[in-house]
């Protein structure tokens, strides 16, 4: 059967209307490196729910309920999607990997190039769940030329550090990051002295309410 990829009311895919109807347009922020992130959604209410649902259960009629939004923020001429791979030891143990997936639907539905550029390493931390000074910066190899003015993909920001180290191991200046969802601004200042950032670096910002 299919239904709500939120919250599993049956006959109604992806999304139901009461889940729909919680849907809040994301910000964007930006780092004091310039890397400006787009969101799809808040990172509330179903949206939270899909991304989990995603991440942690492989439902995947999330993906095409997240897709929409992030797609509405792909500039024109975006010259490629480059995913942020999901730490192969989660890929394996979740059977997903988010962002490829939500970067596959967000090229089919405006018709932008993936990349696949990024390969991860074995295991991080997840960010969400260990205090700062438990937190490692991801590591990623790149496999193969991402184009300048590219946006990373992922399924969500927490703390800004694995899209930040995403954009420095393509080596490419002028990167961008899209997320299907991202904490709206009281998260935000309440990440300012989470983050595990290099010298020189502050947390994200708020750039559009
Ligand atoms: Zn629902």
């Amino acid at each position: 059967m299919i239904g709500c990829a939120a919250c599993g009311r049956l006959g109604v895919a992806p999304l139901c209307t009461s889940c729909t109807g919680t849907l809040t347009p994301g910000r964007d922020v930006v780092t004091a490196t310039g890397l400006v992130i787009r969101s799809g959604l808040l990172h509330r209410d179903a949206a939270r729910r899909l991304v989990h649902n995603l991440k942690y259960r492989g439902i995947e009629g999330a993906v095409p309920a997240l897709a929409p939004a992030m797609a509405a923020r792909v500039a024109p001429h975006t010259p490629a999607l480059v995913p942020v791979p999901r730490a192969s030891l989660r890929r394996v143990r979740f059977g997903i990997d988010p962002a490829r997936r939500l970067a596959a639907a967000v090229a089919r539905l405006t018709g932008t190039e993936v990349v696949d550029a990024l390969r991860p390493g074995l295991w991080w931390p997840r960010h969400a769940t260990r205090p700062p000074e438990a937190r490692d910066e991801p590591r990623f190899r790149v496999v193969a030329g991402v184009p300048p003015g590219s946006v990373l993909v992922d399924d969500v920001v927490t703390t800004g550090s694995t899209l930040l180290a995403a954009a420095r191991a393509t080596g490419v200046p002028a990167l961008s990051g899209l997320v299907a969802t991202a904490p709206g601004r009281l998260a935000l200042q309440a990440w300012r002295p989470l983050g595990r950032l290099q010298t020189g670096e502050t947390a994200p910002t708020v750039v559009h309410p």
